[in-house]
């Protein structure tokens, strides 16, 4: 049976990011992942990927010190300066400029398939051992825990669970998590609009649920946006069942043809959304981080930006406790990542839980409200400095 220090359980891009951040300690370290774990060859002519994620400043800048920020660039990034938030139901809007702020960007919309290939890239150039598409069948827990793969069992003292937000691993340790409904479905596609997107990142808040356009880089004359429709189930069931002619009318008038016509559509996909916490970040030497530890609502796009701190501070906190010659599995070194995570974790799921149900109230004084709000913060340099600052992660 091979032995690790360390054996992180989903190779997603939390996982993989761990991994890279890890790579240059002499732990010795095992990803594994029911997926391949080799970077597929990548076609800049390939059409875009359905799911994309709004990376900010400091994710870029964590994926710049783990080398692998440029074979990102090298791909596709389409870097934003502006954001746009305004309420379908009133007049409210919010406009956020990246030069006002004293910034070059205000983030990259990548897709998730880049991303990961080009951690892939730089992992292939490490110690890390590789356990490519093998599910964890079975865990065996104790000093050190077992984890039983399709083909051969492996052994480490400590676990990551970065097995997504169904984490088996998170279930098997006991960790309690909470759990609400957002009775929200998010409908994810690619579209080709009739005017450029201004590199912004546009969203509208409908009674039924926001509705982004992310912008992504343009080819000749022909002009996309990644989308993010959330709706409540029935109307994505409705949504969904739309031909192309049909989705892109419904899309663009949704969008009050903010950039003219919707010309076409990729094929759509829906995700369910859930809002996920777990009550505790490690037990008995299982420590969870990214998706297996929180989910909030995409219409911030802060989720994988949370994995990423996540990955910073536990690679931190187990790097400072190696060069003091402390056990980095020890409940006290975990208890520290957990201390320094949880709060701002929970401050964003539930920043973006109000945030929802004040766009879905239908009363006229929280409407009123919602645009005077937005109005208001529209006009104060000073408490948009501070909120561009939060959504960049700096
Ligand atoms: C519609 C939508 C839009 C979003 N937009 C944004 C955005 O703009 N910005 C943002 O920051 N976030 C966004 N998010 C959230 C973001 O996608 C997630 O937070 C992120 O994907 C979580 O990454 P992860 O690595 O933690 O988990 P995952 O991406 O779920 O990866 C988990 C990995 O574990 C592997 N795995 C699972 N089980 C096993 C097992 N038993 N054995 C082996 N391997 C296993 C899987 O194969 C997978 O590779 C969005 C989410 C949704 C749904």
């Amino acid at each position: 049976m091979k032995s690790f220090d360390l054996v992180i359980v989903g190779g997603g891009m939390v996982g993989a990011s761990l991994a890279l951040s890890l790579a240059k300690t002499d732990l010795k370290i095992a990803l594994v992942d029911q997926q391949s774990l080799s970077a597929p060859v990548f076609s800049p002519d390939s059409s875009y990927a359905p799911r994309v994620s709004a990376l900010t400043e400091a994710s870029s800048r964590l994926f710049q010190r783990l080398g692998a920020w440029e074979a990102m660039t090298a791909q596709r990034v389409m870097p934003y300066q502006h954001m746009s938030v305004w309420d379908g139901e009133g007049t409210g809007e919010i406009a956020f400029d990246a030069k006002a702020a004293g910034f070059k960007t205000l983030g990259h919309i990548v897709e998730n398939e880049v991303i990961r290939n080009a951690l892939l890239k730089s992992l292939a150039q490490t110690d890390i051992e590789c356990f490519s598409d093998q599910s964890t069948l079975d865990y065996q827990l104790g000093d050190p825990h077992q984890v039983q793969l399709e083909h051969e069992t492996i052994a480490a003292r400590l676990l990551v669970a970065t097995d997504g937000a169904e984490s088996r691993l998170r279930k098997l340790s006991g960790i309690p998590s909470s759990q609400k409904d957002y009775r929200h479905h998010a409908i994810v596609t690619t579209v080709a609009t009739e005017q450029h997107h201004q590199d912004t990142a546009w969203q509208i808040f409908l009674a039924s649920g926001p509705l982004a356009f992310l912008p992504m880089p343009s080819r000749g004359e022909r002009h996309y946006c990644s989308i993010v429709w959330s709706l409540v189930p029935d109307k994505a069931d409705e949504v969904l069942s739309l031909g192309d002619e049909a989705f892109c009318r419904a899309i663009e008038s949704a969008f009050e043809s903010r950039l003219g016509k919707v010309l076409a559509a990729d094929p759509r996909f829906r995700f369910p959304l859930k809002q996920r916490h777990a009550r505790q970040y490690h037990r008995n030497r299982i420590v969870l981080a990214g998706d297996a530890a929180h989910t909030i609502h995409p219409l911030a796009g802060q989720g994988v930006n949370l994995g990423l701190q996540d990955v910073e501070v536990l690679s931190e906190e187990i790097i400072r406790a190696l060069e003091r010659g402390d056990d980095f599995s020890a409940s006290h070194i975990l208890n520290r990542y957990e201390r320094r995570r949880m709060g701002s974790n929970l401050l964003m799921m539930k920043s973006m839980e109000g945030l929802q149900n004040l766009f879905a109230a239908d009363d006229i004084g929280i409407r009123w409200l919602r645009n005077t709000g937005l109005k208001w913060t529209n006009s104060l340099p000073l408490v948009k400095d501070l909120l561009i600052k939060q959504a960049m992660g700096v």
